[in-house]
């Protein structure tokens, strides 16, 4: 079927989100909460459209909206622009120095006048794209506790997790780089847990836990789990097939 985002006429299949179908025509629509291994998340709001459907106007969020029949979308009118704007006003009152924040508040042109300002160190957002990757991991070590404004993602009782396996998943998805992961000497501290990581067999880098390894041999079997850093396992498969090439 077609559709048509901001006056361009896009190729849609059914149940595809407008987001997927925005991106695939190089339309841009800003998102915090969207990751393409985590999609249809849906809490920051920040991917709202307006779209037209049989001539009834409603504002919808692009990243978890299925396309079920022909409409016409609008991603950035001055109704969009202006929800953005409030959303970004909020983020950054809880957020005041975080610079993706900053960022996008700049591009839409959000006041400097600021009514209420958070914690000055505070970089979390609160949108849960953490809490769902280590979900979908099946540690689900963190979790969102209280409300309000103590509202905040962390570990059972703050204490270091037993689920925890260190791998990092959680600060790699996160869109404000609010998770502090820090290594030092072959040691990995994340939520306050002391991981060693083992060094790569080819370059010697220190790359993973242990407890992450032991996790994969678990779920993957020994022989889908190899001490190879992510560079070290792209060049063994570039190498591989350079020799496929040159003997062809
Ligand atoms: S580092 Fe710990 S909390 Fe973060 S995704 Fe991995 S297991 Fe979950």
């Amino acid at each position: 079927m077609k559709i048509i985002i901001d006056n361009i006429e896009c190729e849609a299949q059914k149940d595809e989100t407008l987001l997927q179908i925005a991106r695939r025509n190089d339309i841009h629509i800003p998102t915090l909460c969207h990751n393409d291994a985590l999609p249809g998340l849906g809490s920051c709001r920040l991917c709202v459209v307006e779209i037209v459907d049989k001539g009834r106007r409603s504002v919808v969020a692009s990243c978890i909206y299925p396309v079920r029949n022909e409409i016409e979308v609008y991603t950035c009118s001055d109704k969009i622009k202006n929800i953005r704007r409030n959303l970004l006003m909020l983020l950054r009152g809880r957020v005041p120095n975080d610079e993706t924040i900053k960022k996008l508040c700049k591009e839409y042109l959000v006041p400097d006048r600021i009514k209420f300002s958070g914690d000055k160190d505070e970089h979390c957002i609160l949108c849960g794209l953490c809490v769902k990757a280590c979900q979908e991991l099946g540690a689900s070590a963190i979790s969102t506790v209280n409300r309000g404004i103590t509202k905040k993602v962390t570990t059972p009782y703050d204490e270091p997790s037993a689920q925890c396996i260190g791998c990092g998943s959680c600060a790699y998805v996160c869109p404000t780089d609010a998770i502090k992961i820090e290594e030092k000497d072959g040691i990995r501290n994340i939520w306050n847990k002391e991981f060693q990581l083992l060094r790569c067999t080819r370059c010697g880098k220190p790359f993973a836990t242990k407890e992450q390894l032991e996790y994969n041999r678990e779920k993957l079997g020994e022989a889908h789990v190899k001490l190879l850093c992510e560079s070290c396992k792209k060049a063994i498969i570039a190498e591989k097939l350079k020799d496929i090439y040159e003997k062809v």
